[in-house]
């Protein structure tokens, strides 16, 4: 993978939905044969879009975000961008706002 220009930190992010991006993948055809099959897999806040052809067998892996070293750099930037928006509150509000309200929705 190439590395970026922009530092990782600084780099936008987007939120993307699963029917958007499978309507921009739609457009996508292998190009020796035109054909092509899409599945992904979700690690965390990773997607990894492989496309392959069933016809000539070419393989393709898309990744909706870089590394920092083995760990996507969103699983590590979510949660640190959660602790430090998180810092004007203590922890036993946090984890009390959590059991209150998010868990019970879960
Ligand atoms: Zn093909």
């Amino acid at each position: 993978m190439d590395e970026p220009v922009t530092p990782i930190h600084k780099e936008k992010k987007c939120i993307v939905f699963m029917t958007c991006l499978t309507r921009l993948l739609s457009w996508c055809h292998c190009p020796d044969c035109g054909s092509v099959g899409i599945c992904h897999n979700v690690i965390g806040s990773l997607l990894v879009i492989t496309l392959s052809c069933a016809s000539c067998f070419k393989k393709v892996t898309w990744n909706s975000q870089p590394y920092i070293g083995s760990t996507p750099a969103g699983n590590i930037l979510l949660p640190a961008s959660i602790l430090l928006a998180l810092a004007t509150i203590s922890s036993r509000t946090y984890f009390r706002h959590q059991r209150s309200v998010l868990l019970p929705v879960v």
